[in-house]
């Protein structure tokens, strides 16, 4: 099955409004050649700029986060509407900095999935395991446990634009990359869980991307993987001749 590719990169707390700008100007020498959907995930502060300094590229911006409900009062917090009118598109929920950093747990997520969803966000659901839970053979189980929880109570229907990343905890930020092989065998239980929760249809058409320590000279190799469907990038991404080479992977 041929899925589009999905290229991402999540700048996390990194740069000003006007770094921001000017990484968006140095994207735009990506060429696109593999026709890939394009994101990128800036801070709060910047997604109102990102998205005006990216009209006409195609690029999608996303939130990194967002809160479960709309408005109210709770100070710090930004609703799925303030995404939304901020011109985002996308949110990035259940990074495993948000899980391990700011308490947010699967009930946690499964609320805000429910909320970026009521305002048409699309979710890139991010699921992940420790270097010890892997170590103890566990991956497969918390990665379902993470799924389950996570997307309980939503329909095919609601998710069909939801995409995946696995993300294992011990690569990201470490210079460690899981092999091809890993990716590969984590992507295809992922797609396993989501076909028994939601259906073949949709296991096949869902795409799951991976991260953790994607560069320029290991994006080839992930890519190539048949149920590889896209990278979610942190340190590279804020790299525009990196990205942009990450973004044009051959
Ligand atoms: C990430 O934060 O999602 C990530 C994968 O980071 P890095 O590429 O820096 O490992």
């Amino acid at each position: 099955m041929s899925r589009k590719p999905f290229i991402a990169g999540n700048w996390k707390m990194h740069n000003t409004v006007e770094e921001s700008v000017n990484l968006i100007e140095g994207l735009k020498a990506a060429k696109n050649k593999n026709n890939a959907d394009i994101m990128v995930a800036p801070s709060f502060t910047s997604i109102n700029a990102v998205v005006k300094a990216s009209v006409g590229t195609g690029f999608k911006v996303a939130a990194q986060d967002c809160f479960y409900e709309d408005k109210g009062a709770f100070t710090s917090q930004i609703s799925p509407v303030q995404v939304k009118g901020a011109g985002a598109t996308h949110v990035i929920l259940g990074h495993s900095e948000r899980r391990s950093l700011f308490g947010d747990t699967d009930e946690i997520l499964n609320k805000k999935v429910a909320a970026a969803l009521k305002h048409g966000l699309v979710v890139v659901f991010c699921v992940g395991e420790t270097l010890e839970q892997r170590e103890s053979g566990k991956t497969e189980e918390v990665i379902k446990g993470q799924l389950v929880n996570g997307l309980k109570g939503f329909t095919a229907e609601q998710l069909k634009d939801m995409v995946v990343a696995y993300e294992p905890v011990w690569a990201i930020g470490t210079g460690k990359t899981a092999t091809p092989e890993q990716a590969q065998e984590t992507h295809k239980a992922i797609r396993a869980v989501l076909a028994e929760m939601f259906g073949k249809d949709f296991a096949d058409a869902v795409r799951i991307l991976y991260g953790g320590s994607v560069k320029a000279d290991n994006v080839d190799a992930i890519m190539a993987k048949e149920d590889v469907d896209g990278v979610l990038v942190g340190g590279q991404a804020l790299i525009a001749e990196k990205f942009v080479r990450i973004i044009d992977y051959n």
